[in-house]
């Protein structure tokens, strides 16, 4: 052996050292240890595969020799020989990335078969045709995976000679017609590689070994990381397993199971088998299997056998295992197991009944669920008064309502998908190259395929809705038509999925807001025990308030008051207010909004009646309350082309078109708004303050108990806070004296310009509390305009990995996180326990909440779907902390 050590027996191997073996590896040593039996086997290393990608391709030194070493004792152990004429060692070559990625890439089984072996494996068989039917899989798999020959190439071969023979099923063919495929199958092959397999079997397995290790470069595989965060640079391990054959007659199967049901998380049987089959016929969802329950009557004893391995397995990994078994005339082994992919509902499902088991603690389950994913929850759902026929069936494979038009292929859901339109992907099966439509697409539907296919446990790990194995369903690609019956729709028709019943509707059914589960609320109760940020929402009216109150906020941070201005039957006299030509005119305009303003904010400070609601004063440019410059100049040139008939609409449109020019700018983001328009206009936040103390004492003579702030955006200099704290201050006053009672009413700022970041003790001075606006933050502190940069360069910042990730989703934590611990620090400096909140996106991205757990912020606002997951987030980054 060579210093560097790039194989392990499976005997060596144990779950620890999954970095190293991948998990699949790790997974099947682990088991061997444990006693459940497993096929015998070895795993070249990730560093492997690593240190090739990083040759470009050329093998370390080496590893070959330690390859040939490790088959040798694999032949020792077994007593078989690769390519052994009288006992043929038979194995499969299996990939396996640290962070499972089911199917996304290459798998190659019986390699070892061959003209030289496959009379032998027949003879021990006592079952000719099953040698054949191996050796025939075998070149397929090996043409496919290793030398890149279309997968279509076969299945044509196999249905010509399926229909030459009149036979329904491959099952149907004889042990001659398998001769004469495997023939055929070796023909195409050489016609599109141009060459012959290779005769040697230790040359074929270092090419498939290779042909692995390029598969953790293939576009799907890349697709898959991009979407589940997985680096590129881990590489796979490569698994080679002596093989165990399902598909030896009618005392053999295949299948997979799951030690709790994966969509809603009851702890039931859940799992899938075929009688006389190999494991890639259930995974690749080619053959529709059958409910694992019916393996009792087929085969109970290694049916026994398996649910007693199940709960091992379960108990031993503390956490609901998803496991691949075969059966060879009637001995039970098992070919891998992981950590089951699961929906939210089921995570939380299954986390709450293992703290209840007394499995794990409280503190675990919070650190599993993945706060992400909860999201799922927080969707709509079909409204289940709808009363609709189904238009058919299939297996309900992942939950979820999905509505959206029919697309027939991957290419185009994605096209589609991307564009902004909803769509749902129809296919007769999915292989998983169809990853990118399914990421773009509402939903899937299968004609084909089951429960366990590598498309539902995709589309369940990515919270899509899935219907599967619709078996009514009948395709047309050239039509682009489907067919239930009598019944023919057309790509771009509308359909629904319920992915929670496995009905298809046809049509766009009427969706209703999700609610909140038993499960949901005990455990992010949990959470709440353990968590110490606050979490609030960011809500402008009434329901939105009500819907955050009811997800758990203990406040809002922000209620931004300009889409009250924006509101039909506002902004007329928004416009007279921003048009007035003398102070009169201005006040008269003002009047008329402030009952409308008073009405909004009673609304939500009812629905928040106890809890702090943090109102924002005016923010935007007023231009963005105007009609758009270039539609403006062209009424105006319409109308002087109407001639003389309308001299008043022609004068009003001239003086608009005018004032519409004068409140351009050049950089309205840094422009005439937030503070700076306040104290230039200040008739207008007087007008807002007295609203919102008006509106605080109408509620409170209601019985409510209202708790307003106020916050003021866009502080550069703390003499800007010092005079607009003056303004708001007087106006309060006043508003007191006219009500003859007094309320407590902290006046506070956002942080969101980088100098009021590095001068936020000078700030400090004139604020009861700070709030950082990191939406904000990040454009002025990177220098990013959003809306110009999401579709332009910063797209392709992401595709080429230059920035981590978008930093309007999750902080940018050196920089932009650097900025809010200064402003966090600063203000703290100067008072001591200044109260310190996040509004803007980055309030309910889990990454985000991470780092203002570390940097001691007291609480995070976000939208109101997303509260329940920042109080997750909250919880985990509070765990983290406390490590
Ligand atoms: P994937 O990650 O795509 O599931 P696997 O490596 O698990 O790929 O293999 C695909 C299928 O082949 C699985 O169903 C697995 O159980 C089966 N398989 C792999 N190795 C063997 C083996 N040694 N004997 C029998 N079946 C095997
Ligand atoms: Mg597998
Ligand atoms: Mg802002």
């Amino acid at each position: 052996m060579t210093d560097q050590h790039y194989l392990y027996d499976l005997a060596e191997g144990d779950a620890s050292m999954k970095a190293l073996l991948g998990g699949k590896g790790a997974g099947v040593a682990e088991m061997m240890r444990l006693g459940v039996p497993v096929p015998d086997g070895f795993t070249v290393t990730t560093a492997a595969c690593v240190d090739t990608m990083a040759a470009g391709g050329t093998w370390p030194d080496g590893l070959w020799e330690e390859t040939l070493a490790a088959l040798a004792r694999l032949e020792e152990r077994t007593g078989r020989g690769l390519g052994d004429p009288e006992r043929p060692l038979l194995v499969s070559v299996r990939s396996g990335a640290v962070v499972s990625m089911p199917g996304m890439m290459d798998t190659i089984l019986n390699l070892g078969i061959g003209d030289d072996t496959v009379d032998a494996l027949g003879r021990e068989a006592g079952d000719p045709r099953f040698a054949w039917d191996s050796y025939r899989r075998f070149v397929q798999m090996y043409g496919e995976v290793v030398e890149g020959v279309p997968a279509h190439v076969y299945e044509d071969a196999l249905t010509a000679l399926k229909k030459a023979r009149g036979a329904a099923q491959d099952t149907d063919l004889s042990t001659d017609d398998l001769r004469e495929l495997v023939d055929t199958f070796k023909q195409v092959s050489r016609q599109h590689i141009g060459d012959d397999l290779p005769s040697d079997p230790r040359e074929a397995l270092r090419r498939a070994i290779d042909a692995v290790f390029r598969s953790w470069l293939n576009p799907r595989a890349r697709v898959y990381r991009r979407a589940n965060g997985i680096p590129d640079d881990l590489g796979t391990a490569v698994n080679v397993m002596q093989m165990v054959f399902g598909n030896r007659g009618e005392t053999s199967a295949t299948g997979v199971c799951f030690t709790r049901n994966p969509s809603t998380g009851a702890k039931e049987l859940y799992g899938e088998f075929l009688l006389n089959a190999q494991g890639e016929d259930v995974v690749a969802g080619i053959r529709t299997p059958r409910p694992l329950a019916e393996m009792e009557q087929v085969l109970p004893e290694a049916y026994g056998q398996l649910l007693d391995v199940m709960q091992r397995l379960e108990a031993h990994y503390r956490d609901m295992q998803d496991i691949e078994f075969t059966v060879e005339e009637g001995s039970l082994y098992l070919l891998q197991t992981r950590t089951g992919k699961r929906t939210a509902a089921a995570a939380l499902k299954v986390a709450r009944d293992l703290v209840e088991e007394g499995v794990i603690t409280r503190e675990e389950a919070l650190r599993r669920i993945e706060p992400a994913q909860l999201d799922q929850l927080l969707h709509p759902a079909i409204d289940p008064a709808h009363g609709r026929e189904p238009l058919t069936r299939g297996l309900a494979a992942s939950p979820g309502a999905a509505v959206g038009e029919i697309v027939l292929d991957s290419d185009l859901a994605e096209r589609r998908g991307k564009a902004g339109d909803a769509v749902v992907l129809v296919r007769w099966e999915t292989t998983p190259d169809d990853i990118a439509g399914t990421l773009a697409a509402q939903g899937v539907l299968t004609a084909h395929g089951g429960m366990t296919s590598h498309a539902a446990v995709v589309a369940r790990g990515m919270g899509k809705p899935c219907v599967a194995g619709a078996s009514e369903i009948a395709i047309d690609t050239e039509a682009r038509t489907l067919t239930v019956g009598d019944v023919t729709l057309a790509e771009g028709d509308w359909i629904t999925l319920d992915g929670s019943t496995g009905a298809v509707y046809r049509g766009a059914l009427e969706l209703v807001p999700p609610q909140i589960n038993t499960d949901f609320a005990t455990v992010v109760g949990w959470a709440d025990e353990i968590r110490r940020l606050g979490v609030r929402a960011n809500a402008d009216n009434g329901p939105d308030a009500a819907r955050a109150r009811e997800f758990g906020a203990e406040g809002i941070g922000l209620c931004r008051t300009e889409h009250m201005f924006m509101e039909h039957d506002r902004l007329p006299a928004v416009r007279r207010m921003i048009l007035a030509s003398d102070d009169d005119e201005r006040a008269a305009a003002l009047a008329e909004i402030l009952p409308m303003q008073q009405a909004d904010f009673e609304e939500i400070l009812e629905a928040m009646s106890g809890l702090p609601v943090t109102i924002r004063l005016l923010d935007p440019p007023l231009h963005e309350f105007l009609p758009n410059l270039v539609d403006q100049a062209l009424e105006v040139q319409r109308l002087e082309l109407a001639g003389e008939g309308h001299p008043t609409d022609l004068q009003h449109a001239r003086a608009l078109l005018a004032q519409i020019k004068k409140l351009t700018e050049q950089n309205p983001m840094l422009g005439t708004r937030g503070v700076r328009l306040a104290l230039l206009h200040p008739e207008i936040p007087q007008m807002q303050v007295r609203a919102i103390a008006r509106a605080a004492f109408a509620v409170a003579d209601r019985g409510g108990d209202p708790r307003v702030e106020i916050m003021v955006p866009l502080v550069a200099f703390a003499e800007e806070l010092r005079r607009m704290r003056a303004i708001i201050t007087e106006t309060l006053e006043e508003e007191f004296e006219r009500a003859g009672r007094r309320l407590e009413i902290p006046i506070g700022t956002m942080i969101e310009l980088p100098r009021a970041a590095v001068v936020a003790d000078q700030i400090a001075e004139h604020a009861d509390f700070f709030s950082f606006g990191t939406n904000d933050l990040t454009q002025t502190g990177v220098g990013i305009s959003r809306d110009d940069a999401e579709g332009a360069f910063l797209s392709s910042y992401l595709d080429t990995d230059l920035v981590p990730d978008n930093p309007f989703s999750s902080i940018d934590v050196d920089g932009v996180g650097g900025l809010v611990r200064l402003g966090a620090e600063g203000g703290r400096s100067r008072k001591p326990g200044l109260k310190l909140g996040v509004c803007g996106e980055h309030g309910g991205d889990p990454a985000s909440i991470a780092l203002f757990e570390r940097l001691g912020l007291d609480y995070v606002s976000c939208s109101p779907y997303r509260v329940p997951i920042a109080r997750f987030a909250a919880a985990q980054a509070a765990l983290d902390a406390r490590r």
